[in-house]
């Protein structure tokens, strides 16, 4: 009998969000990455998402429904491909490394 191969959809709960912090000696503010996750960054209005491991773009599904959680995921499939924390980085077969998106979010 043939195996079926079940295409998962994506989800992530967790991601980087766009911060500012002081500046080491208080001239002005830089912009810092910040792992969350996505049920805290909802919570704190964050709107600038990326992967926390390959750094690409990241597509929110938000969810209204009670006991259903938001989720980001990759927004390009060439991330979720070559990302540790992408559905189709586990599903192939070929023993490829995880690499950085090729279009960071910076
Ligand atoms: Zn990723």
């Amino acid at each position: 009998m043939a195996t079926k191969i079940v295409s998962t959809p994506e989800k992530l709960y967790e991601c980087e969000v766009k911060r500012r912090r002081v500046r080491a000696g208080g001239s002005g503010y830089e912009p810092f990455w910040k792992v969350k996750t996505l049920a805290d960054a909802l919570l704190d209005g964050d709107t600038e998402f990326r992967c926390k491991d390959c750094h690409g773009p990241l597509k929110l599904s938000r969810r209204h429904t009670v006991g259903v959680l938001s989720h980001v995921e990759h927004k390009l499939k060439s991330d979720s491909e070559h990302c540790v924390s992408g559905v189709r980085f586990h599903q192939a077969t070929d023993g490829r490394q995880h690499t950085l998106s090729a279009t960071p979010v910076v």
